[in-house]
Formats: C-alpha cells, structure tokens, sequence
C-alpha cells in the first residue's frame, strides 16, 4: 500500500557530523551518499586531516567545515571555496547548536567530543551518538540535560543500537538483564603471560572490526567493553550488576536483552557500522542500506564463553568506577586515554595500559560539585599525573 508522504518525509534531515574523516564519519557519509535525497550535509569537522576534508567538502558542499588543529587552517582555506571555513575546537559547541542542523553524529575521539554533546542537547538537536567517552566522564550531566530538553539521544554504538532495537515495543521496567557481547579482541587466547610481550601491530590488528587507532586499542584491552558499559548504565539507566559482559568471538549478536519473563531478545548482522549509524539516523524507523548480508544457509557457529576479568582487568575497573561515581569514570578515561597514547607513542609497554588507569583511579579524587567546569580540570589533572607516572 502505498503512504501518503508527510512533512517528515519530504523533508532532509540536516546533519553536523563531528569527525567526518575518521572510520565512522566517513561510514556515515557512505550512508548520506546513497540517500541524497534524505540527508543535507550543514557541517563537517576534522582534527588534522585536511585533505580528506576538503575533498568532501567539494563533494557534500557543507555550509561550515572545522578543521580543529589551527596548523592546516590555511592549507584549507586555500584547497576549499563557497563554504564558512572556522578553526579550534572550541567552535565544536557552536557549530552543533546552528539552528539550521537537525541531526548532530558526534564520531571524535575521547573527552575532545563531551562538550559538544552536551551542548547539541542543550540546543534540542537529535544526537547520534558514536562517542562513547562523552556518556562515560559526563554521562550524569548529559542525562540531566536531556531530561529538560527536546533533544534526542540515540546511540551508534553497535551494542547499544542492538539494545535499542530489542527494546522496541518493551517497558523499561520488564528488562531482567542486559547482555552486552564483545568479540574478546585479538588477545582472547593468549596467556596472561603472553600479553607482556603484546605489540603495537598485534594490538591494532582486530579480529572482527576496522576501527580507528584508540577503540581498536581498547577492544583489544576491553576497556572498551567496560566504557560501554558505563554507556549501557547511563542510556538505559541501569545499574552494572544488571549488565553482564559476554564474549562472542564471531561479533554476530551484537548484544541481547534478557526479560522478566525469562525471554530473551538478540539483534544479528555482520560487523558493520554502517548497519547503527543508519539506524540512528533513521530511528524510530528504517532506511535501505546497500551493504552485505549474512548468509543464514552457511553454517557456523555462534559461541559464548564468560570474560576472563584477571586477564582483561580494564572491565572491572570500568565497572568499579561507576559504582564508585563522581569524577571516577572521568578520571578512568582520562587516564586510559593517556595510556593509550603513550603505548602508541612507544613509551609504555602493553600491560602497563592498565596499570596507569588503576594508579591513576588510586590517587586522583575530588570532592566538587560535578559540572563542566571540574569536569575539564579532573581530565586536566589526570592527564598530567598519568603522564608522569614511570613504567
Ligand atoms: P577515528 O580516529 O577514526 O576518527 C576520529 C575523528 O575525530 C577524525 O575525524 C578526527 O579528525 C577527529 N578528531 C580526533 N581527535 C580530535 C580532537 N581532539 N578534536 C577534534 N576532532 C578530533 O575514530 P573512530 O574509530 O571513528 O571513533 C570515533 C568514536 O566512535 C570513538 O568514540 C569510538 O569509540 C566510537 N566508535 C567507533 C566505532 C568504529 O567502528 N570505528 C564503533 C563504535 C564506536
Ligand atoms: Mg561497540
């Protein structure tokens, strides 16, 4: 049967998306290229790739482009014409609130992208959200906000987008537990011992997912199974010990809801990004998407096994510190962030990945008042201290 077209659907959905150059900026401009009729592009913003920046802004004709590093502002400026060329990230916040973008599809790195979405939800905008740091140091102020504004949160991320699908049609209160699933990372069958010898090229070589550097780094830690478990408890507002970890090496479940009935909800697919950024951006409802699909006649196997927490101590230091509240998750991902860079850097072995973020939880600590202001200065401070601390 064919539908009367609303407003809604004549109308494009106006994005700003926040790291267009990284892996899910770039998915989320596939997206956009094969629903031109769907989506406008209002703004784009990089860090330091400005060559890839101004290619898409000669082919999606945004009407502001960032280049946050100051250094290529003028390599830019001169490679890009017909569009408002701004530099800094502190324009982020700004530019998310424009009057004219709808959707924000926030894809930074890190404590670089909390402020601007805390700020898109101030401004009422749709949020997708790829970010997970932003809900990790700041999750209670951003869910605050949203209490109070018109804006939407949806999340990117592929297990909470396997969460919201199943929540579908289901009343919050009827969720038992959830089961958040993770690959396990290429070091799932190595020893304890074996780890101590991890490579920066080992590390970066993901069984399942091609991501960018620092999430790649985390997968393999599963710090990033405890960072999205933080996520998990903010967005659906639960508390950790109803989110359980389970790996699922082959990444086909991407997450599941167990209810009070005893039934339980997976979603499936293969590891895509494509498959939640376009949910995000078409949620409540769905968009075609021209990406492979499984292949149900070919048999597999689909496994399960519990998390090794002794060998992957970063979850229970992602799931301590929500328990423990306050400025404990920001200093964790402050702390993994410089932790993460320095192993990139060369300066620090594998296994000392952990061990800065639990000396760090150890010695930082405040007392204050949560809000933007001592937000920035925890992560301020924490960077400093784990820098420093010699391994
Ligand atoms: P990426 O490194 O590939 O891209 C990051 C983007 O942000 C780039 O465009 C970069 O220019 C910009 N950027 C980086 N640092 C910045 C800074 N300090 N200020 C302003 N801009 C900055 O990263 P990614 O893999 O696309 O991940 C983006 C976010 O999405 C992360 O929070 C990650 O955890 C999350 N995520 C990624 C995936 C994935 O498959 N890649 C999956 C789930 C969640
Ligand atoms: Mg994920």
């Amino acid at each position: 049967m064919k539908k009367n077209l609303t407003d809604k659907d004549l109308k494009k959905q106006k994005l700003a998306i926040l790291g267009s150059t990284g892996s899910i900026g770039t998915q989320t401009l596939e997206i956009v290229r094969q629903h031109p009729d769907k989506f406008e592009i209002i703004a784009l913003t990089a860090h330091s790739n400005w060559e890839l920046l101004a290619e898409q802004v000669k082919e999606f004709k945004p009407d502001y482009v960032l280049i946050s590093n100051q250094d290529y502002y003028s390599k830019l400026k001169k490679a890009v014409s017909g569009t408002k060329i701004m530099t800094g990230s502190e324009h982020l916040p700004a530019l998310v609130s424009l009057p004219e973008v709808d959707t924000v599809l926030n894809s930074l790195v890190g404590f670089a992208g909390f402020e601007s979405t805390l700020e898109a939800i101030r401004s009422g905008k749709k949020v997708a959200l790829a970010n997970k740091e932003s809900l990790v140091v700041g999750g209670e102020l951003i869910m605050e906000e949203l209490k109070n504004s018109e804006a939407e949160l949806i999340p990117v991320d592929s297990e909470h987008s396997a969460m919201l699908q199943c929540l579908v049609g289901e009343n919050m209160s009827d969720i038992e537990k959830i089961i958040i699933t993770a690959s396990g990372g290429p070091f799932r069958e190595l020893t304890k011992e074996q780890m101590q010898q991890v490579t920066i090229e080992q590390a970066l070589d993901h069984p399942n997912w091609s991501m960018g550097a620092k999430i790649t780094i985390d997968s393999s830690t599963m710090m990033n199974k405890g960072l999205e478990i933080i996520e998990a408890h903010w967005l659906f507002d639960l508390p950790v010990e109803k989110i359980e970890p389970v790996i699922h090496p082959q990444s086909i479940i991407h997450s599941m809801i167990t209810f009070i009935d005893g039934s339980s909800k997976a979603q499936l697919g293969l590891p895509d990004m494509k498959v939640p950024i376009i949910y995000a951006l078409s949620y409540p409802e769905r968009l075609s998407l021209d990406t492979p699909r499984m292949n149900w006649n070919e048999a597999q196997n689909l496994t399960f096994e519990p998390v090794d927490f002794d060998k992957f101590p970063c979850v229970r230091l992602a799931m301590d510190s929500i328990t423990k509240g306050g400025y404990a998750p920001a200093v964790l991902n402050a702390a993994n962030e410089v932790a993460v860079e320095r192993f990139l850097n060369k300066e620090i072995g594998y296994i000392h990945i952990p061990e800065i973020v639990k000396e760090s939880l150890a010695n930082i600590e405040s007392n204050d008042s949560l809000n933007t202001e001592t937000l920035k200065e925890i992560d301020k401070e924490t960077r400093s201290y784990a820098h420093t601390i010699i391994k």
